[in-house]
């Protein structure tokens, strides 16, 4: 069995500070090109496939609402 997450951001809610591309011990993060509404630049998942579900990105960002959490779990058959 293993868990990840999916991992949603919303553009609108972040700052740009990027807390979750330095605390993120996976590079599952990094701030895009584009501009939000207001004027910030905003982080983008660009591989989430490497998550390993520590929520360090959640805990670390100063946003509410800037980063959603979905937990996966992904069976796996053990003979
Ligand atoms: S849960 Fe952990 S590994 Fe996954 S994106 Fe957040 S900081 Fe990175
Ligand atoms: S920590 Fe939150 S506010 Fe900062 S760049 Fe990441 S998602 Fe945006």
């Amino acid at each position: 069995m293993s868990r990840a997450m999916q991992i949603i951001i919303a553009p609108e809610e972040c700052k740009g500070c990027g807390r979750c591309v330095v605390n993120c011990p996976r590079q599952v993060f990094a701030l895009g090109r584009t501009l939000n509404g207001r004027g910030n630049v905003t982080a983008e998942v660009v591989n989430p496939e490497s998550c390993i579900g520590c929520r360090f990105c959640y805990y670390s960002c100063p946003e509410p609402g800037a980063i959603t959490l979905i937990e996966k779990v992904d069976e796996e058959k053990v003979s």
